[in-house]
This record gives C-alpha cells, structure tokens and sequence, in this order.
C-alpha cells in the first residue's frame, strides 16, 4: 500500500522536502496555514516599503503538482506521534511518514509587555502591517511631534530590517511633504555590538553604514519591559516609541514541545542524523524546530540556507526508504552569512572571505535567484524575479 506523506509546513525547509519529492514523483500531502510559500529572509525589504509585495510569495498551488502533492490549507494544532496522526483544524489527517517543518517563533524572553505592545516581523502579514504603520506615521511627523521608530535587538533580522527602514524614510518623507529630521530610528541591542555573531570588522561596518543612513545605533543597551509607547532599559533612561518592532530572536515552534517532542531550551527538537527525533523512526524535524548539531556538537542556528538543504536532503532520503534502502547521514554545506543593510548595502562571511557594499549585496541578490530557480525552475524565477534588484 501507498506510504502517506505527511509535511507540516510550507517554509523553507517543507517547501523544498515537496519540491524534492516531486522531482521524484513520490505522493505527499503538504499543510500549511497559509495559501502560499512566503520568503520569509526578505520580509524586511517588504516592512521597508519595496515596490510589489506580492514578489515576496508564491501560491502553493503554482508550485505543487496537483498529480503528485496534495496541499491542505489550515493550522496544525497538534501532532500524536505514538497514533500516527495530527489536528488540523479540529480534524484528524493520519500519516506513515511525518516531516515537521514548522519553523520557529518570536522568542519574547519573559520579558514584560513586550508581547503586547511590540510588532514582530513575522512573515507576509507582519512585514505589511509594519509598512503601513510606517506610513501613517510618517504622515503625522512634526517638530513638536517626531515619530521615534524603535526596533529592538541588532541580530541580523534587526539590522536588515533597520537598514531598510532607514532607506525607506527619506522617500517617505518626500512623498509626504515631512522633515526627515522629524522620524527617528533607534536600533536597540543588549550586547556590546550589534550582529555579535560576525567578524568584528564586520560588526563595525555594520553600524558604521546603518549611523550614515541616519540611525541611533545603541548598544549595551537590554530591553527590560515595554509598556504603551515607553520602552525601559536595565541601566538607561526610557524611550517613548511612536512603533516598537521586536527582533529580539527565535525559539523552536511551541508546538512541538506541547505535542510531547524532546526539546531544548530553545523549544528545538533535537535530531540525529537522518532528522529523526530520538525513538520517533518514522517522523522526521527539519529547518527552524530541529537542533542538529554543528561541528563542535552545539546546534546550528536556525537560518534559511539550512533549512534549505535539509529539506533537499530528506526528500532524497525518504526516496531511499521508500524503496528500503539505508538513509544517508546529513553533512550541512554552510556557505557563510549574507545580510543587506539597505538597498545598496551589505555585508557578509563566505568562506574566509569579509564582504561589504556592493559585492556582499550583488551576492546575496543572487541567493534570490538560485533559491527561486531551485523551486520552480524558469516560471517561479520569471515570476517573482521582482524581488531581485540587480542594481
Ligand atoms: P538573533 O537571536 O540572532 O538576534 C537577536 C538579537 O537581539 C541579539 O543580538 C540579542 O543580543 C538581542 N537581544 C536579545 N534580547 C535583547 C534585549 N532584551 N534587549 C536588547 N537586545 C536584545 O535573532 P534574529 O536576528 O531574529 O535571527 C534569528 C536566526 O535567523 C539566527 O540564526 C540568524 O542567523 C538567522 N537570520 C539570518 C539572516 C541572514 O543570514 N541574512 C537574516 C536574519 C536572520
């Protein structure tokens, strides 16, 4: 009898686990919450007012063959892995083989109010509310009433994002007939630097191009609680924000840990290998809720290109257990880490190569293009090439 497929998320990683399958004319059935596959790395160009919004998703239905995958619009609310079978929506769907790929979620820390009152950058829906926050703010900007624009923790979806937003704000200002002067972007970071994670020499240019594009750089600076329209700090004195954007991190989807799945304590399912979850033989975690162990034996942070590759991975390797075969043992091939600051601007590691400006940009402008080729081939490239800005 037919093996049921089961993919739980239409992210990075579930996405390509489909495409791979596809490609081998294997039958699955994909569930995601959303019609379509959203470009989640580059919601920050979508909250930071780039042309056609649109160019950030792609329909499931254009990128799933209808003879092959089956896609299920609604949301999981629980996986019973000893039964075999998860909620979606109140309703049961059974499984011979589950793939989660449920991606991860905004890591609030305990921190209080801050679940509240901030705004996350939190897919599609999230990144358009950002936009047009902005631009009703921007249109109420005035000397006696500046708008202050915070955006809380320099990680690189903090930077990326305050990169955009400040190229955004001159524009906007413009079209509204305000004074730029009168919009303050504040980027908030705990640490001593921001993007902690780069090489020194990048974290110093980082800052450097995001204070020439306008923005208050503060770092050594925790957020301790958010209350309406006032963020306090451990050792400074509070801000008011007019819009308080969260990029604090991410922790596993929690639904695993309530579905019963061993998880660290970033809510992350640690995996063997193959991606299966310790004594779990036929379910298998990829891409933001897996914790698969890096070279030194600590988890690699969850990033697109990994979830990328995992799922290529397990498509081939559900290939081979369909046709009873042994699996093969997952070997990540990390690139580096690209970033934009701005339209123009980037910076990134590739190998033991420090990139900045143009060329870091360029490059990560043509991870766009692979990633929309590797999908769907010409017709999802021809279609969303929009996102891609060559110049
Ligand atoms: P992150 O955890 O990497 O960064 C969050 C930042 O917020 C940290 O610098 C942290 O010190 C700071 N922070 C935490 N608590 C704070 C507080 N109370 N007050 C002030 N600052 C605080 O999260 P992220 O940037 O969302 O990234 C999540 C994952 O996605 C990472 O693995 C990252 O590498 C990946 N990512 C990659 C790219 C890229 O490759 N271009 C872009 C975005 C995200």
């Amino acid at each position: 009898m037919e093996k049921q497929i089961l993919i739980l998320g239409a992210g990075y990683g579930g996405v390509k686990t489909a495409c791979g399958l596809q490609r081998q004319d294997i039958p699955f059935a994909l569930v995601n919450d959303q019609p379509y596959h959203q470009f989640t790395t580059l919601m920050h160009e979508v909250a930071g007012g780039r042309d056609h919004p649109d160019d950030y998703r792609i329909a499931l239905q254009d990128l799933i063959d209808p003879r092959v995958g089956k896609i299920r619009i609604g949301t999981v609310s629980a996986i019973d892995w000893k039964g075999r079978r998860v909620q979606v929506d109140g309703a049961p769907l059974e499984y011979d083989v589950l793939v989660v790929a449920l991606g991860s979620e905004t890591e609030f820390f305990g921190i209080p109010g801050l679940q509240k009152y901030s705004v996350q950058l939190w897919g599609f829906d999230s990144a358009l509310d950002i936009r047009r926050r902005m631009v009703e703010l921007v249109k109420k900007a005035t000397a006696e009433h500046p708008v202050n624009v915070i955006v809380g923790g320099g990680g690189l979806t903090g930077v990326e994002l305050t990169g955009e937003l400040a190229d955004w704000i001159p524009h906007l200002s413009r079209q509204y007939g305000v004074h730029p002067e009168h919009i303050h972007l504040i980027l908030i970071e705990a640490m001593e630097t921001i993007v902690p994670m780069l090489d020194v020499e990048l974290q110093r240019r980082a800052r450097q191009v995001l204070e020439q594009k306008g923005v208050q750089v503060r770092t050594g600076t925790k957020v301790a609680e958010v209350k309406e329209g006032q963020v306090l700090f451990d050792d400074h004195p509070p801000l008011s924000y007019s819009l308080f954007i969260w990029t604090g991190g991410v922790r596993g989807n929690r639904l695993l840990g309530e579905s019963g799945f061993p998880v660290d304590r970033k809510g992350r399912v640690p995996v063997d290998p193959v991606f299966h979850p310790k004594g779990m033989s036929d379910v298998f975690v990829i891409g933001d809720c897996a914790a698969f162990p890096g070279p030194d034996g600590r988890p690699l942070p969850p990033t697109a290109q990994l979830a990328t590759q995992m799922g290529d991975h397990l498509a081939q390797n559900i290939g081979l257990l369909l046709k009873g075969r042994p699996l093969n043992a997952f070997h990540p091939h990390l690139r580096g880490t690209l970033a934009s600051l701005g339209r123009g601007q980037g910076i990134g590691e590739v190998g033991n190569w420090k990139l900045a400006g143009g060329t870091a940009r360029f490059l990560k402008e043509a991870n766009k293009a692979r990633y929309l080729w590797s999908i769907g081939g010409w017709k999802t490239f021809s279609r969303k090439r929009g996102q891609i800005r060559w110049a």
